[in-house]
């Protein structure tokens, strides 16, 4: 008899898990391990499921570095023993955590499927069941004994992204996530529809890695029309900022004005790595297409290109937390590592 494909579910926490509280109808995180018996269909999977859950199980507005590194680690300790691994999260930071461990494990050969859900899982009209059962799916489909997906994904309402290009766009519809630049990797529909061109090919015999540094001496700061000279200053001015996430508007322009380029530049010279990302959630930023970017590109921001925020912002931390020298740091950056740039 031919042995069972092997999922581990990592509930780190979020509304799929949680149950109202009724004095103050507040939704609040639930022991996972119980609800989880509750689900009768995940039975009929053919696969065998174990589940590990998050000591506190948390809300995602509360995750941090500390955070990504317990999943990391739970996947590092049991990445031997499990063909892949489905991580339950709540859906406000997911493309954060899933962009940061899209990095933080290198050269991963198994599905690492990030799912949740906008409805807790007893609820009747819940989007959750859904989710989690065509996650464990994905998590579990092989071709020649080996697993059909090697990268970090996020599965939502019938749609499998890779997870570095995803954000979340909307907090009332089920189809929660949008990942613009990059299209899904695949759709759930009556069959499971796999685009295989689209998915990620990385080096299969090289070693698997996980890193656990990330560096937060990092910031975002999204440009606005009156923006204060004294605002930029303060956040140029932070101590000990490495790195800085600037969204700037359309295809990377931002205004002419003398105070904010020499403000800028001053803080290059001072070591401060900047990288120019669009506001917006699909295009790419192309410095040099108008003159309201020309300047930037001479003051040799980093091109964010394509990537969204939350795969930038997780890079930087990433990068810094690899203590790549100030001199390979912008080629390495505008270098797609995990498919999270074009
Ligand atoms: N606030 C919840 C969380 O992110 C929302 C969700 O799970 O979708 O944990």
């Amino acid at each position: 008899m031919e042995d069972k494909t092997k999922i581990m579910l990592v509930y780190t926490g979020g509304t799929i898990g949680m149950v109202k509280d009724y004095a103050t109808g507040a939704l609040k995180a639930f022991n996972f391990k119980k609800l989880i018996k509750n689900i009768p269909e995940l039975s009929q999977l053919d696969c065998s499921i174990d589940s590990v859950s998050f000591d506190t199980p948390i809300d995602s507005s509360n995750m941090n570095i500390v955070h990504w590194v317990s999943i990391a680690n739970i996947i590092e300790e049991h990445y031997e023993a499990y063909d892949g691994f489905v991580v339950l999260h709540g859906s406000d930071t997911m493309s954060y955590t899933s962009s940061a461990l899209s990095y933080m494990l290198e050269n991963l050969a198994k599905p690492v499927i990030f799912t949740g859900s906008q409805l807790p899982i007893g609820d009747l009209r819940t989007d959750a069941k859904e989710n989690l059962i065509t996650s464990i799916q994905i998590a579990a489909l092989q071709k020649n004994n080996k697993p059909v997906i090697r990268e970090v994904c996020l599965y939502f309402e019938y749609k499998l992204y890779r997870a570095n290009r995803t954000t979340k766009i909307n907090a009332e519809h089920f189809e929660a996530f949008g990942s613009l630049n990059y299209p899904a990797l695949a759709e759930s529909g009556v069959h499971l529809k796999v685009n295989n061109d689209y998915l990620w090919v990385g080096n299969r015999n090289k070693k698997f890695i996980v890193h656990k540094q990330m560096d937060n001496n990092v910031a975002i700061l999204k440009l606005f029309p009156g923006l204060n000279r004294s605002v930029l200053q303060s956040i140029l001015k932070i101590p000990g900022l490495k790195a800085l996430v600037l969204e700037t508007y359309g295809a990377g322009n931002a205004p002419t004005e003398a105070w904010l380029l020499s403000d800028l530049k001053d803080a290059i010279a001072d070591g401060l790595h900047i990288v120019n990302v669009s506001q917006c959630a699909g295009g790419s930023v192309i410095m040099g297409q108008y003159e309201t970017s020309e300047h930037l590109q001479k003051l040799q921001l980093i091109n964010g290109k394509d990537i969204t925020t939350e795969a930038a912002i997780t890079k930087l931390m990433y990068l810094l937390g690899s203590n790549v020298s100030a001199k390979l740091f912008k080629t390495i950056f505008e270098t797609s590592l995990r498919g999270e740039m074009q």
